[in-house]
Formats: C-alpha cells, sequence, structure tokens
C-alpha cells in the first residue's frame, strides 16, 4: 500500500511548477493571476486528494496511478488555465435541427443585420438625434415607419423583449381594471412567462370566460362592465388543441371590442408576416392580418420567427400607442442601439418578402430543399467516413423542429448524418466532449447514435464540426 503521508511531501511548491517549460510558456499570453490559480488549485486538489487516502483507515490498496511530476501538474493546470482564460460566452454549432433555440440565443441575424450592429458598436450614430431638424430625436423613429409599413398599423413602440410588450401594454391600458380573456388562451411560455401572472404584475384583473376547449363571443360580452378595461387574445403558439374546440376569431372580437369602445389586445408571440402556406409549413397567424381584422395593438418578439434582435414589438393604432408611450415604464423596457440597428436591417428585408426568405437565417433554415439537406448530409458523412478512425456513420432521414415555442406540431422532414461511435466510446460521453470541445457542437442524441441535422448547420460550419468530431474522438483512442 502506497505511504499517502510521504506522497504529499513529493507534491511540488508552486513557484517550481510554474518554472515549468509549458507554464512558462502560458504565462506569456495568459493572465499571470489566472496561471498561478491554476498552479494552486492544481496543486490543492491533489493535497486533498492525497490527505483523505492517508485519513481512511483502509485506503485503496491500488490507487489510481498518481502522476506527481511537475510536467504532469503542469499539463493540469495549463488546461486548467486556458479553460478559465476562454470567454465564458461563446459562439458555437447548433447541429440538433431545432431552428428558434431559446438556449442557444434563439436565432442568427441576417448578414446585414451583422453589419449594422457592428457599426453600431463602433461608430457615433443618430440614436436620438434628427439629422434633419438637428434637435432631439426618438430612438422609436429608426423603426416605426417601416414596421407600419409592413404590418399596415398606425403606429408602433419597441421594447426589450415580448413579455415587457405585453406587460407594457397591459399596463398602460388598464391598470386598475379588468381584462377579459379566453380560459383556452392561459399560456405559460419558457417557464415564465404565464398570462395570469404577468396580469397580475402589471396591475390588471383577469377575467377569465368560456371553458378550456370552447369559448364564444358571448362570453367576452357576457362580462363587460364599467370596469372592463381591455379585451385580450393570446396566440396559443407553443401548443395545439384538437378535437371539438371553439375560439373567437381576431376581426369577431374586435367588432365587439369596439362596440363597447374597449381596444383588443392580441398577443401573437411570434412575428410572422409571410405567408407560410406558400414554403408548405402550417398556418400562424400574420401580424398584417390581425392589423386588417381591427386588433388595436398586436404584440410579438423580435428573435422568434422575425429572425431579427431580442425585442418586443408592439404595433397598432395610435391611441393605444401614445398611452404606452407616455408610460414611465416604457424607458426601463427600453431597447438599446444594437437592437435598433439590428431590427431595422432585418425589418428592411421584408420590404422584399423574397430577401427575407434568402437572407434571414431562419426562413432560409425553414424553407432549405430535401435535395439540398441530402446533399449536405451525405457530404458530412463522406468526410467523416474518410477522416474517423473507428465507429460508422450514414445517412438517415429525420425530423427538424421550428423551436421557440413555435408551430410545435410541425415536423419539417430532414436528412441527417448519424454517428455511431468507435467502439468503447459511449455515444453519451461523446456528446459531452463534443459540447465541451473548440467550438463546442450541440448535438442530438438517440438511443446509440449522435444526430447532426444540416438544417440548423451552415456551410461554413461544416468544416470546423468535423475537425470538433474527429478530435474528440481521436482523443479517445489515447486514453
Ligand atoms: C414567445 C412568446 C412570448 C414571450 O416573448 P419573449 O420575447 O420571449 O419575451 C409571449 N407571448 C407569446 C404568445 C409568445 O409566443
Amino acid at each position: 500500500m502506497p505511504d499517502y503521508k510521504s506522497l504529499l511531501r513529493e507534491l511540488p511548491a508552486v513557484d517550481r511548477l510554474l518554472r515549468e517549460p509549458l507554464l512558462e510558456e502560458k504565462l506569456l499570453h495568459l493572465p499571470r493571476r489566472l496561471v498561478l490559480q491554476a498552479a494552486q488549485e492544481t496543486i490543492a486538489s491533489y493535497r486533498r486528494r492525497l490527505s483523505d487516502y492517508s485519513d481512511l483507515d483502509h485506503p485503496p490498496e491500488a490507487p489510481v496511478q498518481i502522476d506527481l511530476s511537475p510536467a504532469a501538474l503542469a499539463e493540469e493546470a495549463a488546461l486548467l488555465a486556458e479553460t478559465r482564460a476562454g470567454f465564458n460566452f461563446r459562439s458555437l454549432i447548433n447541429a440538433t435541427g431545432i431552428v428558434i433555440h431559446t438556449n442557444l440565443g434563439r436565432v442568427p441575424l441576417a448578414p446585414s443585420a451583422v453589419e449594422a450592429v457592428t457599426a453600431a458598436a463602433k461608430n457615433y450614430n443618430n440614436l436620438e438625434f434628427s439629422l434633419k431638424s438637428g434637435e432631439r430625436g426618438s430612438r422609436q423613429d429608426h423603426l416605426e415607419e417601416l414596421l407600419c409599413e409592413i404590418s399596415g398599423a398606425e403606429a408602433a413602440v419597441v421594447v426589450n423583449n415580448n413579455a415587457a410588450a405585453v406587460f407594457l401594454a397591459l399596463n398602460s391600458l388598464a391598470e386598475g381594471r379588468e381584462v377579459v380573456v379566453s380560459r383556452g388562451q392561459l399560456v405559460e411560455i419558457g417557464g415564465s412567462f404565464r398570462i395570469p401572472e404577468i396580469m397580475a404584475a402589471s396591475g390588471a384583473h383577469l377575467v377569465e370566460v368560456g371553458t378550456t376547449n370552447k369559448t364564444y363571443l358571448k362570453d367576452y360580452e357576457a362580462v363587460v362592465n364599467e370596469n372592463t378595461a381591455a379585451f385580450l387574445k393570446v396566440h396559443t403558439s407553443n401548443y395545439q388543441m384538437v378535437g371539438f374546440t371553439a375560439e373567437v376569431a381576431t376581426g369577431e372580437l374586435a367588432s365587439l371590442a369596439a362596440r363597447y369602445s374597449l381596444p383588443l389586445v392580441e398577443d401573437l408571440g411570434s412575428g410572422v408576416f409571410l405567408d407560410l402556406a406558400s414554403y408548405n409549413l402550417p398556418p400562424e397567424p400574420r401580424i398584417q392580418d390581425s392589423i386588417a381584422a381591427g386588433a388595436d395593438l398586436v404584440t410579438f418578439s423580435g428573435d422568434k420567427m422575425l429572425g431579427g434582435p431580442q425585442a418586443g414589438i408592439i404595433v397598432g393604432k395610435k391611441e393605444p400607442l401614445s398611452l404606452i408611450r407616455k408610460n414611465q415604464l416604457s424607458r426601463a423596457l427600453r431597447i438599446d442601439k444594437f437592437t435598433v440597428a439590428a431590427l431595422e436591417a432585418t425589418l428592411r428585408l421584408y420590404l422584399d418578402p423574397e430577401r427575407a426568405v434568402n437572407e434571414i437565417p431562419v426562413w432560409r433554415m425553414l424553407t432549405v430543399t430535401k435535395e439540398e439537406l441530402l446533399r449536405r448530409a451525405e457530404r458530412m458523412v463522406d468526410k467523416l467516413t474518410d477522416r474517423l478512425a473507428g465507429g460508422s456513420v450514414e445517412v438517415v432521414k429525420g425530423i427538424s423542429r421550428v423551436g421557440g415555442g413555435a408551430l410545435p406540431t410541425a415536423e419539417l422532414p430532414t436528412f441527417l448524418a448519424a454517428l455511431e461511435p468507435p467502439e468503447g466510446e459511449s455515444p453519451s460521453s461523446l456528446v459531452t466532449k463534443l459540447r465541451r470541445g473548440r467550438p463546442p457542437v450541440i448535438a442530438r442524441l438517440q438511443q446509440d447514435r449522435i444526430l447532426f441535422d444540416p438544417r440548423t448547420i451552415r456551410e461554413e460550419e461544416e468544416e470546423d464540426l468535423i475537425e470538433a468530431l474527429v478530435r474528440s474522438c481521436s482523443e479517445q483512442s489515447r486514453g
């Protein structure tokens, strides 16, 4: 049995470790404090392990081989220092086939939007300055006209996200008064956006009408009283009710609201301006249709189907929007210059729907042809077959998802590169290695195979993905 107490005395001192060539080299380009900390932590972790063993009455007979040489410890410390020096917030490759992936930053931006954000970061700009009059302007001015043009609305305000948009609309129109909602539309989205809770936070009182599966116009009308402030219609964007269901169409509800001089607020969520049917996708209500049907306010996200930056967009009639603009909370929920830049560039693409589909990544990914997906999956498989020492790869049929709580039942047929890892490597450990790699690759695990969906992998990312995969697999064969 090894003498753990004497092994403890063999541990090198921090100074000694820092004189190892590997760490001296790290000190040339990493912050000194990070390298020092990594050396200290590495030594401390061995000290803890050895003294734990020496405290045991029956320490392990044949412990894991412990190499306490300065060179071995330096290698560990160097790896730790490199990891700590890297950015926490990083780019990664989304191989999941989930197009709007909230955990992975929802959506990448169109090239023109990326350019606009970079310019906004580098230069001064006219964020709140009118170049025409030389006087103070509003950041909203850069977006309002465009939003009105593509939605048909009279006015628009953009805030931080759609949850803020709904909150602000309710607070501005209905604080201390009643808002009527169908029981079939009391949705929860993304775990923290819940209609009853957001309503309570806004100071409005929720009045539920109808039943879970059926709500009629007469249900809304029956509860109207002098304290009613608005009707709210919520798009059930992340689930679908099938069977015997009834809900009131926007147009009908808008007419009823108008008869009682009440505003109708519609939370559409995903921000669709294009006609999905023409791209073989299931129908989803469009913003301009709700405006045309008479909704007073329509709210939606900037970073779901719209394909832009995180934002909450409110379009609608002049009067309710002027109340929103006057609300003190608008300032607290306002967007920054990067959002203005990215959103303006994205919205401009919608002036020509064909450009929107071709240049906005979400739309490219949703409309890519099966032939193209097959071609890319085959190319990945060919490259991997050439480069991987073991394991097997093949093209299989599969399903991609829209994600982001949009079109929950839509199944987008795709072709996947499916990898069965080399002997001795479990699929789940390889998925973990890929996730921790450089760049991180997020892939789907299905039974004993790892799936890579070309739908969400940009072509210029393909080579990096293959490199990362080859590296992860060969780490294993070295043991
Ligand atoms: C996504 C969604 C929200 C929340 O929007 P965020 O931009 O994530 O704050 C609210 N309502 C509906 C209907 C949604 O789909």
